[in-house]
């Protein structure tokens, strides 16, 4: 477990965390997301006792390793403080074999050398490095390199693990088995992970929870679902690159919809809890939920049909983006095969459908 207390610090006055509170359930992976320059890198440093806060308190397993206690100052230094933390960059030893690296942490637990081997094979095998046991880190490539620093970190089973974007520097077409290793092997050994991250499909795969870092303190966190279909700020929003929208709530449905309207075009939505009519909201809709079709759909149970035309499309392997001006414009992201079919050309007149409980409104 651990609880951050109001925790700030500056660099040059500048405040990069500030008041920051978070706690993350022992044995659970939080995955931090935030943009670069957002202090992700500054609170991991934090945590593992490298750079000293301005003010907060620190608990790791309920002991304070870092703030006051009473009139007390409370300093943990790093090795004290138990944690295993993998850099962007990479810290092996470079005069030690890779499986001298990994066993290095191990020696200093009081094991039998046969129990160093075991684990240290054990993790060798989880990082796909078994061949290279006896290279040195050299002679590795960076991704290589990064799982051998992966690999010494997991080896001693620490209580906090801090992983600063550890499968950057693996290969692309090994990431995804590498992630599921890794979230696997982090199970397994029971220790409380912050996970640093860009990449959202990572965020998903690894997270139990998800922190986004914003203006030096946690903007949202939640599961996955909570963070990426129910933003609750403009902050996540944009960093989400979701649709975002001013509009106001028009009046409550007897169907308990909600009649909402943006730039004069009129939507349904099954949010509710909100303080009824002509009160102004923010909106947000994922391009992710908004269906295409080149005619208009004529099933009676269809709402949010919107007519508008195509401004602009993106075509990558895995996507199709588009802009659509429906009187403002609205950016959807659908699977290829989908749209394939469409023969989608820029100037088309096209129709789009917005399903109800994809309209998040933020509170
Ligand atoms: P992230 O990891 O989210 O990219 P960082 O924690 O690396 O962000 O940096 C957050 C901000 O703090 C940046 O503006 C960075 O320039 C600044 N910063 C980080 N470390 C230092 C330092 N040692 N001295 C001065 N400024 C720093």
């Amino acid at each position: 477990m651990i609880k951050i207390e109001s925790l700030s610090k500056a660099f040059n006055g500048k405040k990069v965390i500030n008041n920051l509170n978070l706690e993350i359930q022992k044995n659970k992976t939080l995955v931090l997301l935030g943009p670069n320059g957002s202090g992700k890198t500054t609170l991991l440093n934090i945590i593992a006792g490298l750079i000293t806060p301005d003010k907060g308190n620190i608990y790791i397993n309920n002991t304070i390793v870092q703030g006051t206690v009473g009139t007390k100052k409370v300093y943990l230094n790093p090795f004290e403080r138990k944690i295993g933390y993998v850099f962007q960059t990479i810290t092996l030893f470079p005069h030690m074999k890779i499986q001298d690296n990994i066993a290095y942490g191990l020696k200093s637990l009081h094991l039998t050398e046969i129990e160093i081997k075991k684990k240290t094979n054990t993790m060798l095998e989880l990082v796909d490095l078994t061949k290279y046991a006896q290279a040195y880190p050299h002679q590795l490539s960076g991704g290589q390199q990064q799982r051998a620093a992966l690999a010494r970190s997991l080896a001693t089973q620490p209580q906090i693990m801090l992983l600063d974007e550890p499968v950057s520097a693996v290969d692309p077409q090994l990431r995804e088995p590498f992630r599921l290793e890794l979230k696997k092997y982090l199970q397994t050994i029971e220790t409380t992970t912050i996970y640093v991250t860009h990449n959202f499909n990572e965020a998903f795969i690894m997270a139990d929870k998800i922190a986004i870092l914003g203006n030096g303190h946690i903007e949202q966190i939640g599961n996955r679902e909570e963070i990426f279909d129910k933003p609750q700020t403009t902050y996540v929003a944009k960093f989400l690159g979701t649709n975002i929208f001013k509009g106001k709530i028009i009046k409550q449905q007897q169907n308990n919809y909600l009649q909402i309207e943006i730039n004069n075009t009129k939507l349904l939505t099954t949010s509710t809890n909100m303080e009824l009519t002509e009160k102004n909201i923010t909106i947000t809709i994922k391009p992710e939920n908004i269906t295409l079709s080149t005619q208009k759909p004529t099933s009676p149970n269809t709402t949010n049909i919107l007519q508008g035309t195509l401004t602009e499309i993106t075509q990558t392997l895995t996507t199709t983006q588009t802009t659509v001006d429906i009187g403002f414009l609205i950016k959807t992201k659908n699977d290829p095969t989908t749209t394939k079919k469409l023969k989608l050309t820029i100037g088309d007149t096209i129709y789009i459908t917005i399903n109800p409980t994809d309209i998040n409104i933020l509170t």
